[in-house]
């Protein structure tokens, strides 16, 4: 029978993990406390990685329809030109950052998981969990305080960031809160100097502020506030921010309506475990990081898509090797931390306070912007499709780039892992595939698809990254590194 997976919290990382499990065959439920979805705009950027692995369930063509394509960032210091990065030069068939409300992220992943047969349960909170070797005893509490035990085979916890179940696991969440306060909001504005389809960033010698297009004339803004006191940070209200965009900003820019606005401080911190036996934690409840990049909500939905067709192959019976649920901790943990390190960089050079500093700033972005490999790099980060698993014990050997790296998706063919079953993809020629297709049914893709090098055979994991490459002929070794996932379902160390 097919393990039961219970998903805790219904924000972007939960619904993504319901939906990669569910259109993958396994039976999932997914919990929320509160009463009903989220209308709050919070992360508006999704990035080409995040939408080239949203493509994959059908997500992306209705985020497509709603959300503003941004196609370039512009870094400023007063008059002065820092530097631009061109997100449209991204190697990828999205190449541009989509601004949407997160409301409207979730709405559509809700509507996908509803056609596979699955809605959120609201009301809903994880009060307490336990755990042995067979399953997840997790206590369920509804909203008037009546609680429930019910059993799961696994739990994948995406709670945010106070997270109950890495609590209850006794897991630290590792880092710190940053002395500075920022405030953030949704506003109508007119006059910004640079079109819709394009960023920018400040950087004042009193702060920084940010724009992001959510539409022509409707803005995310960020700005920083100063230094942390005893008090909580208050958002500014339509007056004040309009203050601070004459004094840091282009000047021109008039609010005209304000949507949304809060105020907060950033914490820096990661688990130091994304697995726990049969719990594993993703999104918020495994990392929090500075809002500047935006990563936070496409970090997660990444954690949700790389832990989902393990899962899956385990829950379904097609794989039990323990190395393939470890895997998640090895390959997303670092990750979480890159993230973290290259925001938290950002989120300092944006608010440096010396003027030396300042100008040397200044000086040295605008030297390392101008060098076309130094763009690329920089966009490659934020746009997350550098990211790759270089040191992951999934790796097979490689005759090509290196496993681990993401496998540019190009047309139909480079949808990896779509459709009910998350399976390997095969790239080569010759007439090998047939038969190692049928001995490996549920872990590969019947039909061989076109080399991508001359001469070489790649195999891909379900969720794009290049898992191991051989020499045309060399059907064997693909054979050798599929055979580790099928080890024998009882010696399962993956269900300790
Ligand atoms: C005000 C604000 C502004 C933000 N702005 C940005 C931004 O501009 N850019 C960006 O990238 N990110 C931003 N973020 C962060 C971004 O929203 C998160 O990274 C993203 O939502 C993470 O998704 P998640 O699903 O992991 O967690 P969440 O979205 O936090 O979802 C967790 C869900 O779990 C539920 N839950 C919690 N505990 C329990 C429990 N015990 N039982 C059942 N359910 C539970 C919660 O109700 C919630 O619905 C912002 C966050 C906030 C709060």
């Amino acid at each position: 029978m097919t393990d039961r997976v219970l998903v805790a919290g219904a924000g972007p990382v939960g619904l993504t993990m319901a939906l990669e499990l569910a259109r993958y065959g396994v039976p999932v439920r997914v919990i929320d406390k509160i009463a009903g979805p989220s209308d709050t705009s919070r992360a508006v950027a999704i990035w080409p990685r995040t939408l080239e692995l949203l493509d994959r369930s059908g997500v992306t063509a209705d985020l497509l329809a709603v959300g503003n394509r941004v196609i370039a960032a512009n870094i400023l210091s007063g008059e002065h030109r820092v530097g631009r990065i061109r997100l449209d030069e991204t190697p990828s068939p999205f190449p541009f950052a989509l601004m949407t409300p997160q409301y409207e992220t979730e709405g559509a992943l809700r509507r996908h998981l509803k056609s596979h047969g699955v809605e959120p349960e609201f009301a809903t909170e994880l009060a307490d969990i336990q755990q042995n070797a067979d399953g997840v005893i997790a206590t369920l509490r509804a909203t008037d305080g009546t609680a429930r035990t019910e059993r799961f085979n696994w739990l994948v916890a995406c709670d945010g960031s106070h997270s109950v179940a890495r609590h209850r696991l006794g897991l630290a969440f590792e880092g710190d809160t940053l002395g500075l306060d920022w405030t953030q909001g949704d506003f109508y504005l007119t006059g910004f100097p640079f079109p819709a389809s394009e960023l920018a960033i400040f950087w004042h010698p009193e702060g920084a502020l940010m724009f992001f297009p959510m539409a022509p004339d409707r803005y995310r803004i960020i700005t920083s506030l100063g230094p942390s006191t005893d008090a909580e940070p208050i958002p500014l209200d339509l007056d004040a921010f309009q203050g601070v965009l004459d004094r840091r900003g282009p000047g021109g820019v008039t609010l005209t309506r304000t949507v949304w606005t809060s105020a907060f401080r950033i914490n820096e911190r990661e688990v130091n475990a994304y697995r726990s036996g049969r719990i594993f934690l993703a999104g918020d409840a495994a990392h929090v990081h500075s809002p500047a990049g935006g990563q936070g909500m496409n970090t997660g939905i990444q954690d949700a898509v790389n832990l989902a067709w393990k899962l899956a192959l385990v829950c379904r019976g097609f794989s039990a090797a323990p190395m393939l649920l470890d895997s998640y901790d090895a390959e997303r943990r670092p990750v979480g931390a890159e993230v973290i390190h290259a925001s938290g960089r950002l989120t300092r050079a944006a608010t440096v306070e010396s003027h030396v500093l300042q100008a040397l700033r200044n000086f040295i972005a605008h030297a390392v912007l101008r060098l076309p490999p130094a763009q690329h790099a920089i966009a490659g980060i934020i746009t997350e499709v550098a990211i790759g698993y270089p040191h992951s014990p999934l790796n097979g050997p490689s005759a090509e780039a290196g496993a681990g790296e993401r496998v540019e998706p190009v047309g139909e063919e480079g949808l990896y892992g779509a459709g009910v079953t998350p399976r390997f993809a095969l790239h080569g020629d010759g007439d090998g595939a047939a038969s190692l297709a049928s001995e490996f049914p549920n872990l590969l893709e019947p039909q061989l698809r076109p080399a991508r090098v001359a001469g070489i055979l790649s195999l891909v994991r379900p969720d794009g990254y290049l898992a191991m490459s051989a020499p045309e002929e060399s059907w064997r070794e693909i054979a050798s590194y599929l055979a580790r996932f099928v080890a024998p379902i009882g010696a399962d160390a993956a269900h300790a």
